[in-house]
């Protein structure tokens, strides 16, 4: 079915819809956009006496805010950190994974820049920038995840160690690694994945977080204690948990461990930090713990896992496909950071001729899917964590990951009867893609 052209000024009303509200799902419900934007109907009837131009009729599918993926290495052969070739190819190539990941209901994604040296990061983040999305666009980019080169060697992953560096300066030394894209803060890069046990490292976040950068730990051999103290200098997430970092040890948890601390000081604003949850440590404010991204594929980290993760702090998840240039991409070998990785049957993705994980091949509402079956919760609490909670991890609530008047109008329309999602519709900024 090709959709009709959806025009801006039109007044659009959903009808039977059942809409993902306030953390449950109501039966039977309406949902008006105009502009790109979800729209309150008693504005447009009292303020303006307008009706609705257009009638969508979503005969009783679920709708629920667009996917967000805030950790996605690239799609279609195409990899974020690849420099190679010229500045028009390079834009040509990340148009054609922001449009690629619209079918799978992802309509915004925080493009991932694995460990690189100052002259790629020079070429690529200025085309990574916060950019809206639509129909013919693509996915709206959310500003630039950017993975190393402040992380260790020890946990180094698929990141090519011979560009690491350590903060022995300061934010200097991070505004000569990632040049002068840092300065303008999360209009360019919106989440950054550091080791806090690297020298200056865990002193200079708050420099990044007064950038509005969200700050991440991941690619770490670090303590318990390293790990609080970084979260109290402000890291709010942490990155692929339980991959690339030391393993669950009773007596020092390191970076898993955060997840039951019980004395990180209370956040004041909920901007940036998970909502409370039964299991926070208060129930008034927001919660302390960061948030943890999870790549739920079922093979970087396996299902009991995921649950002991999730039920330990529920509303910190956040659903993230890691996914590597393979992605849409049958078995073979391909590049990623300028390194030789093969992808399996199974869509493993492994340095070539190791056993590393690389990155998977997963979709984001794959993720969604396997959530849900490795976790037992509910429709609601599997879709928030791709949703909701990336959109608070981001501080973009107010535009992202809810339905609520004023939030942009990124849909999916979603077939839940048999017990889990499929994407049905998407629409991004008001517009209707075509799948
Ligand atoms: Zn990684």
């Amino acid at each position: 079915m090709s959709p009709a052209a959806t025009s801006a000024e039109k007044i659009y009303k959903i009808v039977n819809a059942r809409l993902l509200m306030n953390h449950e799902i109501v039966e039977n419900s309406y949902l008006w956009f105009q502009n790109g934007k979800i729209v309150h109907p008693q504005n447009l009837f009292f303020d303006h006496l307008r009706e609705a131009d257009e009638i969508i009729d979503a005969k009783g599918l679920l709708i629920a805010p667009g996917f967000i993926d805030t950790q996605i290495n690239g799609a279609y052969g195409i990899d974020f950190a690849d420099h190679h070739g010229s500045v028009e190819k390079i834009q040509e190539d990340i148009d054609t994974v922001a449009k690629g990941l619209l079918k799978y209901g992802c309509t915004a994604f925080c493009p991932t820049v694995v460990s690189s040296s100052a002259a790629v990061y020079e070429k690529v983040l200025p085309l990574l920038n916060r950019r809206k999305g639509c129909a013919k666009g693509g996915s709206e980019i959310l500003g630039a995840h950017v993975e190393g080169p402040f992380i260790s060697v020890e946990k180094k992953g698929a990141h090519n160690q011979a560009v690491f560096r350590n903060a022995k300066n300061g934010v200097k030394d991070f505004d000569d690694a990632y040049g002068s894209e840092l300065k303008k803060g999360n209009e360019a890069v919106s989440i950054m994945t550091v080791a806090p046990e690297i020298e200056g490292v865990s002193d200079a976040i708050p420099d990044l977080v007064a950038r509005g950068i969200t700050v991440a730990l991941g690619h770490t051999a670090c303590r318990i204690a390293e790990a609080e103290q970084a979260v109290r200098n402000g890291a709010t997430s942490i990155t692929h948990l339980f991959n690339a970092m030391q393993a669950f040890h009773h007596r020092d948890p390191g970076l898993i461990g955060v997840l039951g601390a019980a004395d990180l000081p209370l956040p004041e604003a909920g901007k940036g930090h998970p909502q409370a949850s039964a299991t926070s440590p208060c129930r008034q404010k927001p919660d302390p713990r960061p948030f943890y991204g999870l790549i739920c594929d079922g093979v970087h980290v396996h299902p009991n896992s995921v649950r002991i993760a999730y039920y330990s702090h529920p509303s910190g998840a956040v659903l993230v496909t890691d996914a590597l240039s393979a992605l849409g991409l049958p078995k073979g070998v391909y590049r990623l950071g300028g390194r030789d990785v093969e992808v399996d049957e199974n869509g493993g993705a492994y340095v070539k001729g190791t056993r590393t994980l690389a990155g998977s091949t997963i979709t984001i509402d794959e993720c969604v899917r396997r959530f849900q079956k490795f976790t037992n919760c509910t429709t609601v609490e599997a879709i928030e964590a791709a949703t909701l909670h990336p959109a608070q991890m981001l501080g973009i609530q107010d535009r992202k990951g809810t339905l609520n008047a004023g939030a942009d109008a990124d849909l999916v329309f979603l077939d839940d009867s048999e017990g889990e999602i499929r994407v049905k519709r998407v629409f991004v900024a008001g517009e209707e893609v075509e799948l």
